[in-house]
């Protein structure tokens, strides 16, 4: 006998399940079952594929029995079973990484925290809300040893040799006093039903009957049948008119961990020149590790019915990775190699055509149920925007699903809608990118698009300044950002006047260059702001801040310094108070103050803030 210490997380979240006071405490039946369901999906595939195993007595069932006398309900499978190895790696640790982080942010209030447990894929762990103790006892195919993990929750668990005749695993649940329901026959299948009907294996129970004697004066006897409860047709094969709203549902909730309703769900049967069958489910809750590089996908790959994998990121695009289902391909060899699948022709025409699918279906959904949509985009549009970059094929169509914010409206809107409002003369659809709205909305950027009337498209996304210099139209009109030195005519104020300010700040400006010489590329007349003084912007072909920002943050740390445009008001009083003034150091301190206002504008931070602070100063003791 070994004694093992669970991993710090495994500890938290059974003292979580141990005293949960989470209502829906029957999903425990549906998380085991689903684990056995894999576990013979595994040993398929390697009888299918594997010589080691072509010999092997692969006869696939999940049996469940109960003991009333003893309290315990069991949950047996045929399938690839747990070697001592597998059992300390799979029963002692979270693998998961999205479940791990949100272990260590619970709050440490078991009750409080208990009803988060539906949101999450608790998997095996979710017995301890039903067990006092639980036996698991597993022999790995292929292997002569069978072994018992035995645990009471708490922080250690056991590991003995145990006797078993057939590969598999059997989870003996000792249940807690008061949780006797779950020995009924008419509760467990009931369970079963709802959410595990249409798993493609068998699950089998004893069912007790009465049989009635054909004599009357003989008394019924009681016979003990063992029975098939669910329907194990693996409900993507089956035709969508056979299938029943409640029954996706709960096939979902099998299938993904998640408690939950989908939102969304497609299903594909495809007959002709390429066979296959697809299912797609878009959760209403954003899955954990949705930003964690380490995310699970949610896409399980089958061949004939036969599981191949439910760990290839490449089934679908990675701005899809928050979809979850399966795709079952007629006419692929099941020893498919990774690295064959990954190049594979048919996959990738089913890849294809179901991206397709995912994105029209959204669009319908845009149309038909704004609401809902809108739902979906809070959680999922900074995910699906990542496709802008590198998907240019469903550029268009992914450019109708996306949303932003606006200088002029409240809420997302689609550029569809920005372009139905767009004034008669209005050549391009206009953005800024930048930290928060509030900035945006007051940066003197855009502060001459509204005093004409002409919206803008607030981007505070982190991906936005990545994706949005891939994207330069939009239904045959050009996007452009607000902080190009490249705008167009249409922003643009009288030239005239422009060339006239030019002439007049001349020597102005020629010694501001001269201060700023480190700081700014430029310092030009603006015509681009009415309130504020001064403005940066950027070369046409340089990264902006938000850019450089980000290039920052993926690791590259030598970019050669960018320096903006300082842009100046020549509307504003300063300068023309300024040219009287004729004051050299007054014009080193304003030179630099206006520098770093608009930096503040743009949300970056001033270098040298005693500077900034002294110079500040001394314009409040003159002015006072
Ligand atoms: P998940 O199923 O989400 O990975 P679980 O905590 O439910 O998380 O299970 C952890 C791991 O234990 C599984 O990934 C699997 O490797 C193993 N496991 C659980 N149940 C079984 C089973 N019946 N047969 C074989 N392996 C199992």
């Amino acid at each position: 006998m070994s004694k093992h210490q669970f991993q710090t997380e495994v500890t938290q979240l059974l003292d979580l399940m141990i005293h949960s006071l989470y209502s829906n405490k029957e999903i425990f039946l549906r998380e085991l079952i689903s684990n056995a369901s894999d576990a013979l999906d595994k040993l398929n595939y390697l009888t299918l594929t594997d010589e080691n195993y072509k010999n092997l007595n692969y006869q696939p069932r999940i049996d469940i029995s109960v003991d009333k006398e003893a309290k315990t309900l069991t949950i047996s499978d045929s399938g690839i079973g747990m070697n001592e190895e597998d059992l300390v790696e799979n029963l002692g640790t979270i693998a998961r990484s999205g479940t791990k982080s949100f272990i260590q942010n619970l709050s440490g209030d078991a009750k409080k925290d208990s009803s988060l447990i539906g949101q999450f894929g608790v998997g095996f762990y979710s017995a301890f809300m039903v067990a006092s103790k639980i036996e698991v006892t597993t022999r790995k195919a292929g292997e002569t040893d069978a072994f018992m993990w035995v645990s009471e929750a708490g922080a250690e668990y056991e590991i003995t040799k145990a006797q078993k005749d057939t590969h598999g695993t059997s989870i003996k649940i000792y249940l807690k006093e008061d949780e006797s329901e779950f020995l009924e026959f008419y509760r467990l299948e009931g369970i079963i039903k709802k959410y595990s009907n249409h798993i493609p294996f068998g699950i089998w129970m004893d069912k007790e009957e009465t049989i009635y004697p054909e004599k009357e004066d003989e008394k019924p006897t009681k016979e003990i049948k063992n029975v098939q409860i669910n329907k194990a047709s693996a409900l993507w094969r089956l035709s969508k008119n056979d299938v029943k709203d409640e029954e996706y549902k709960d096939f979902y909730k099998q299938l993904s961990h998640d408690s939950s309703d989908p939102l969304l769900w497609m299903h594909t049967k495809a007959e002709g020149t390429l066979e296959y069958a697809t299912l797609f489910y878009i959760p209403s809750t954003p899955p954990m590790d949705l930003f964690r590089v380490d995310y699970q996908p949610g896409v399980k790959l089958y061949v004939k019915r036969v599981f191949i994998t439910d760990d290839e990121k490449e089934l679908l695009p990675i701005y899809l990775r928050f979809v979850r289902g399966i795709i079952d391909a007629e006419d692929l060899p099941l020893n498919v190699s990774r690295e064959i699948l990954q190049q594979n022709r048919i996959l990738e025409s089913i890849k294809k055509a179901s991206v397709k699918k995912i994105l029209g279906e959204l669009k319908k959904l845009q149309e038909k149920d704004k609401e809902k949509y809108l739902t979906f985009y809070k959680n999922f549009g900074r995910v699906l925007k990542e496709g802008l970059y590198g998907d240019f094929e469903n550029r268009e169509a992914l450019l109708d699903l996306v949303m932003f914010k606006s200088s002029k409206r409240e809420g997302l809107i689609t550029l569809k809608e920005y372009k139905e409002a767009m004034k008669e003369d209005q050549k391009s659809i206009y953005y800024i990118t930048g930290e928060n709205e509030a900035l945006l909305k007051n940066s003197p950027l855009i502060e001459q698009f509204k005093a004409k009337d002409i919206e803008v498209l607030l981007l505070d996304e982190e991906v936005d300044p990545i994706v949005m210099p891939m994207v330069h139209e939009y239904d045959k009109t050009p996007i452009k950002p607000v902080n190009n030195s490249d705008i167009d005519e249409e922003i643009k104020e009288d030239k005239e006047e422009t060339k006239q300010s030019e002439e007049k700040y001349q020597s102005i400006l020629v010694k501001m260059k001269e201060i700023l010489k480190d700081e700014a590329k430029d310092v030009k007349i603006s015509s681009r702001l009415s309130d504020s003084p001064s403005v940066l912007i950027y070369d046409k072909n340089d990264p902006d801040f938000q850019m450089q920002q980000m290039l920052k943050q993926m690791g590259q740390d030598n970019l050669p310094k960018v320096k903006p445009i300082l842009e100046i008001n020549p509307k504003h009083e300063i300068f023309e108070k300024l040219l009287k003034e004729n004051n050299a150091t007054m014009l080193n301190d304003v030179a630099y103050l206006l520098m770093d206002q608009a930096k503040l504008a743009e949300g970056m931070k001033i270098e040298d803030i005693s500077g900034f602070a002294k110079r500040l100063n001394k314009i409040i003791s003159k002015a006072l």
